[in-house]
């Protein structure tokens, strides 16, 4: 998987939804001038296939799901197989990352109660039990033990939407091999061709703005 780091700008100023900025990233993406994460040869992928993904945003004040289409490449050089995504896709599950922030920062900066909050979003109290969880283990495997103890979960969550993202979500991947709030595994490294198990981030070849 090749992680793109889209998030330049503060959170707080983006007012576009998931699927836009997705869109417009992948019309200027030009999969030839990608270095292979695992082999490391440039100029070596090309388009190998593409799957379809269900994403939850909030746009307009209402929840929204949108499709996307998430371009796979392939390494002619060693044959792996990677998936193109932007640093606000959040691998292998179905709600945004501006959804999911967006949900929390609700809770965390007390806008409403969990009920109203998961009656607005249109989701379980489980869903956001497990959100909220999540949250809090990788600002702890973020910060470390310590550090965790000494910040404030309000002042953690200003401080990711309030700095650009680019650089918290490649040191995230870089640290800990997966994306800050993705909550399931990357897959087996032994069981397939494709390197999905192999998030490298590489920065895109334009600013969104
Ligand atoms: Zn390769």
């Amino acid at each position: 998987m090749i992680r793109k780091n889209l998030l330049f700008i503060k959170m707080l100023n983006i007012k576009t939804s998931s699927k836009i900025l997705f869109d417009r990233f992948m019309t200027r993406f030009v999969p030839s001038k990608e270095t292979c994460p695992v082999c490391g040869s440039r100029g070596e992928c090309h388009v190998h296939a593409y799957y379809g993904r269900t994403i939850t945003d909030f746009v307009n004040g209402r929840r929204h799901k949108c499709s996307i289409s998430v371009m796979r490449v392939i390494c002619d050089s060693c044959h792996h197989t990677h998936a193109i995504l932007p640093d606000h896709i959040i691998p292998y599950g179905t709600y945004g990352l501006f959804f999911v922030l967006r949900v929390l920062s609700e809770h965390i900066f007390q806008f409403r109660s969990i009920e109203s909050i998961c009656e607005r979003y249109e989701i379980s109290i489980s869903q956001f039990r497990k959100w909220k969880c999540l949250f809090r283990q990788h600002k702890k495997l973020w910060l470390g033990e310590l550090e965790n103890l000494k910040t404030d979960t309000r002042d953690f969550m200003k401080t990711l939407v309030s700095n650009p993202y680019n650089g918290f979500s490649s040191e995230f991947i870089s640290h800990f091999a997966f994306s800050f709030l993705q909550s399931h595994k990357n897959p087996s490294v032994c069981c397939s061709e494709s390197a999905g198990y192999c998030q490298k981030i590489f920065l895109p070849d334009y600013r969104i703005t």
